[in-house]
């Protein structure tokens, strides 16, 4: 029956190739599920789970429990062994990342602690430059004033550090030494030499020393020679400039212009000691010079003796010729004394036409030597007038010592003038007991 027909057999054939197909497909089907259902159980979901872990990993959300489901896993497969060191290696990180977030955490509580304290720093930092920038203006202001202080002031100021420069001066002192203009430029920053002669300087360093080591002031008087030769007469003070430890820095100084103090001071001397139309001692100066001279000659004992002259019939001069023909006969009896005198007598006025000479080691044979020359040139004096004018003097003599003293001598000489002029005048007579009565 089978092989009856071609077509019968061609017909088995096709239904035979269609079963085999159907079960082809079926096998293939039944082996694809079995396949996929294989490969998603033991692939596809280990790497989908190792996915979701690198992708925690990745998104930083890693939590305990994706890690103990990787752990979880048994087996002896390459995954499995994949998922062991990937669960090690994420327990690792896990615990790193705990590390880090502890220590960040610290990082960042004391990075708050240090913004924190720097903003303070920040405050304290504003507040002192704030405080800084006040005292630098006080300090400017300050120095300011002190510089106006300094220059207000009318008298030579300095300061002179231990090297012996001045460091500062003020106006009046660039104007006292004249300073002034571009040799010494604005700063101060010259030594005494610079503008002192060497005479000066040597005394000036000697101070300047003293004032340093025995840290005490001092106040003197003194004549400073500029290099113009120009005389200073100055008071200077000066005083030790002190730091805060007391060591000296150098010395501070002012100094006042007194030349005209002076002046008037040596002015004053003279008056007070020198008769102005004859330029004798006057009364007084005689009396302390000779009152010394005699101390001295009695401590010493040598001899001494003393003069006292008168101008014989004076009144008639000035009545005769006047006032001021009779000065000019004062002046020139006195220029003719002191020619004849030494160097060591002492000649006063005593009042009037009256004159007074005290001869130190000058036994009472030698005064009376001296007293004749005197006699004799006042006797040829001559002063010109309308007509010749002529005076002669008496002159009484005394010693002194041996118990008579300045006082007594001028009283025994003023006896003995007595004596001559009652004897006639123009005559020499020494003081002897008998005259007196
Ligand atoms: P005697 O010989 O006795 O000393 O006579 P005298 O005239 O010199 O003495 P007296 O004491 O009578 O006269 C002194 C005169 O000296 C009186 C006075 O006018 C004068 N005289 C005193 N001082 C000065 C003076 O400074 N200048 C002038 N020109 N005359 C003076
Ligand atoms: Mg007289
Ligand atoms: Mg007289």
């Amino acid at each position: 029956v089978l092989y009856s027909n071609t077509a019968t057999m061609f017909e088995g054939v096709k239904y035979s190739l269609l079963i085999i197909l159907a079960s082809a497909l079926l096998k293939t089907f039944t082996l694809w599920c079995l396949f996929t259902l294989i490969l998603g159980r033991y692939l596809v979901r280990p790497l989908q789970e190792l996915t979701q872990i690198v992708s925690a990993v990745q998104g930083n959300s890693i939590t305990s429990s994706s890690l103990t489901s990787l752990s979880d896993k048994k087996g002896n497969d390459e995954l499995s062994v994949l998922q062991l060191a990937f669960h090690k290696m994420l327990t690792r990180l896990e615990e790193a990342n705990n590390h880090i977030a502890a220590t960040n955490q610290s990082l960042h509580q004391e990075v708050s602690a240090k913004q924190l304290a720097m903003e303070e720093v920040r405050v304290l930092n504003e507040k002192l430059e704030s405080r800084v920038l006040e005292r630098t203006e006080k300090l400017d202001e300050s120095e300011n004033f002190m510089h106006q202080l300094v220059e207000s002031i009318p008298n030579p100021v300095f300061y002179k550090g231990l090297n012996g420069r001045y460091d500062m001066v003020n106006d009046a002192f660039k104007e006292e030494f004249d300073l002034q203009g571009a040799v010494y430029g604005t700063e101060a920053n010259f030594v005494d030499a610079d503008f002192l002669q060497d005479i000066s300087i040597t005394d000036e360093e000697k101070r300047d020393r003293k004032v340093i080591s025995c840290q005490e002031s001092m106040s003197y008087e003194v004549s400073l020679k500029d290099h113009c030769g120009k005389l200073h007469e100055l008071l200077i003070s000066k005083a030790p400039m002190l730091d805060a430890a007391a060591d000296c820095l150098g010395v501070v100084g002012m100094m006042m212009n007194i030349q005209e103090r002076k002046m008037l001071e040596r002015e004053l001397r003279t008056f007070a000691t020198i008769d102005a139309l004859t330029e004798c001692y006057n009364r007084r100066y005689f009396l302390e010079q000779s009152g010394k001279e005699t101390s001295r000659g009695c401590r010493h004992g040598y001899v001494q003796a003393l003069l006292y002259l008168d101008i014989d019939h004076f009144k008639k001069v000035n009545d005769k010729y006047g006032h001021q023909v009779g000065d000019r006969v004062l002046v020139q009896f006195a220029v003719e004394c002191k020619t004849l005198l030494r160097d060591g007598d002492i000649i006063g006025r005593l009042g009037g036409e009256e004159f007074a000479v005290l001869l130190p080691h000058t036994s009472m044979e030698a005064a009376i030597h001296v007293a004749e020359r005197l006699r004799q040139r006042i006797e040829s004096m001559e002063v010109k007038a309308r007509e010749i004018v002529k005076v002669t003097t008496s002159i009484g003599i005394s010693a002194l010592g041996d118990g008579i003293d300045l006082e007594e001598s001028i009283r025994r000489a003023d006896t003995a003038l007595y004596v001559a002029k009652s004897a006639g005048r123009n005559q020499v007579k020494c003081f002897q007991e008998s005259n007196e009565y």
